[in-house]
């Protein structure tokens, strides 16, 4: 798709620091890394939400995040490792990618909770059955 960062990796208009490349996916170290060894997994096809995924997609992206994440695990400074993946206007790219990134103890990265996680919700039992009947439906 044009002006799309991801997809200018992978037609070679662009470049990357790429760490393995296949017949569906790319994954290149992310320029703006949260630490040392942040990957960024993408479908080699313009797909920009999680949930517009084809499943056999979704299954490779994912499993080779794993395989990602046990490379990086075999370092002997890392604590752990983060998966991530944002959606909608969250979704920097607007391809789909998902982040994998070594973790160290005291690194700073965080996850901030709302303040007010359940908005209109009335609580826990109320997300429970608006999820249900949600998932009822996809
Ligand atoms: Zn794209």
């Amino acid at each position: 798709m044009e002006g799309c960062i991801v997809c200018g990796i992978v037609s070679g208009s662009l470049s990357a620091y790429v760490i393995h490349e296949d017949k569906d996916i790319v994954c290149f170290l992310d320029v703006n890394p949260i630490s040392a060894g942040h990957v960024l997994v993408c479908p080699k096809a313009h797909v920009s939400g999680f949930s517009d995924l084809p499943d056999a997609l979704v299954s490779k992206i994912f499993c080779f995040g794993k395989r990602i994440a046990s490379a990086i695990e075999r370092a002997p400074t890392i604590d752990g490792v983060s998966i991530l993946q944002n959606n909608g206007s969250f979704n920097e790219l607007g391809h789909f990618h998902l982040h994998v990134f070594p973790r160290q103890r005291g690194d700073g990265f965080s996850w901030k909770r709302s303040d007010a996680p359940f908005g209109a919700y009335g609580g826990l039992a109320e997300v429970q059955r608006t999820l249900v009947q949600a998932l009822r439906e996809v």
